[in-house]
């Protein structure tokens, strides 16, 4: 007597995408449920770390193989997956126009080159600029089922954005609650294998902030300030929200610190040098570096070229940021999401 059984070799005869061997091989099923009665198979698919592509790729080759096999009418797949517990940083600035987008999609590409996993939300959701600076704009995200399907950029960081969900030029008008719906929407989505996501928040101290601390309770927030000292007073309203909401401050990054002339590389202080790294001494809170201000970065910037992801010395504070999020995340234990 043979314990062959057609049904399993027709799915090991399948490669899983991620392990190359067979479906039941490496895990992703167990040999299909068979009913007689009606002649349909029942698969349980573990689709954990499997891009939808994959997925859809995988489900219709089992319809393939299964499918007229020893008369087989319909096979039933249901999929599975773990739940990635996933740590949601917030990036917040006290003002508008300190550089905070700018921060945001360069740590992300900056972490991206560092070997991390990381998803890019855009919660600016009054003003998103994230599809500019990523080079995303008129890329539509899918969706599947309830969830959408983040956007694919250059730099292996996908990204969700409102700028991708409206039409360009379009007056965003919502009132709070449809606010964080639509906040609730970007952050629950598909985000497959990113073991971050960094969430570029509007600026201030309003809604978005509320409904991100109390609905999706960030790991950690990088507060963005110029040197100015004003920067700095709207600057400290940010961390008091966090701090409030016993959300830790991993660290304040100090944007605009220096002007780098374009001609003679001269660096003049324009704003003031060092307030922010003083400000962060006195809030006892870190210092995670500073970025130049400089004619190149905002030029890259506009054209969607984020300078994290060059070879030049611009590339260099955000990795250096990059890194020390890095540190704070590895030193933190149980991820929460
Ligand atoms: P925010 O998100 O805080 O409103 P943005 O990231 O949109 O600020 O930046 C505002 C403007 O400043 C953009 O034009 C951006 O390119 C520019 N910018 C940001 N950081 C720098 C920098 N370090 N050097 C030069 N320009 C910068």
């Amino acid at each position: 007597m043979s314990n062959f059984d057609p049904f399993a070799a027709a799915l090991e005869a399948i490669a899983d995408p991620a392990s190359g061997k067979g479906l039941i091989a490496s895990g992703r099923c167990a040999p299909p449920r068979i009913n007689q009665a009606d002649r349909t198979a029942s698969v349980i698919l573990d689709v954990t770390g499997l891009s939808a592509e994959d997925r859809a790729g995988i489900e219709r080759a089992i319809r393939g193989k299964l499918i007229g096999l020893e008369g087989l009418r319909d096979v039933r797949i249901a999929m599975t997956a773990e739940r990635k517990s996933r740590r949601l940083i917030a990036v917040g600035s006290g003002k508008g126009g300190v550089g905070k987008s700018t921060v945001a999609a360069n740590v992300a590409v900056a972490l991206k080159r560092l070997g991390v996993n990381v998803g890019l939300v855009d919660a600016d959701i009054y003003g998103p600029s994230q599809a500019r600076l990523m080079a995303s704009e008129g890329r539509r995200p899918e969706a599947e089922g309830q969830k959408l399907l983040p956007v694919a950029t250059d730099f292996g960081v996908p990204m969700l954005s409102m700028a991708h969900l409206v039409k360009p030029g379009q007056a965003i008008a919502w009132r709070g609650p449809m606010a964080g719906n639509a906040l609730g929407q970007l952050i629950d989505a598909d985000w497959g294998e990113a073991d971050v996501l960094l969430v570029d928040l509007p600026p201030g101290t309003g809604d978005i902030q509320l409904s991100l601390i109390q609905k999706h309770k960030p790991t950690g927030a990088i507060i963005v300030s110029t040197p100015q000292d004003l920067a700095l007073i709207d600057a400290t309203r940010a961390i008091d929200l966090f701090n409030q909401a016993t959300v830790p401050i991993i660290g304040l990054v100090e944007n605009m610190a220096g002007y780098v002339c374009p001609h003679c590389g001269e660096i003049s202080d324009p704003f003031g040098a060092g307030g922010a790294e003083a400000a962060s001494r006195a809030l006892g809170i870190s210092f995670l570096g500073r970025i130049p201000l400089e004619i190149a970065i905002r030029k890259a910037s506009d054209a969607g070229r984020p300078p994290a992801a060059g070879g030049d010395a611009h590339a260099q504070p955000f990795l250096d940021i990059a890194g020390g999020l890095m540190g704070w995340l590895n030193g933190r234990a149980a991820p929460t999401f």
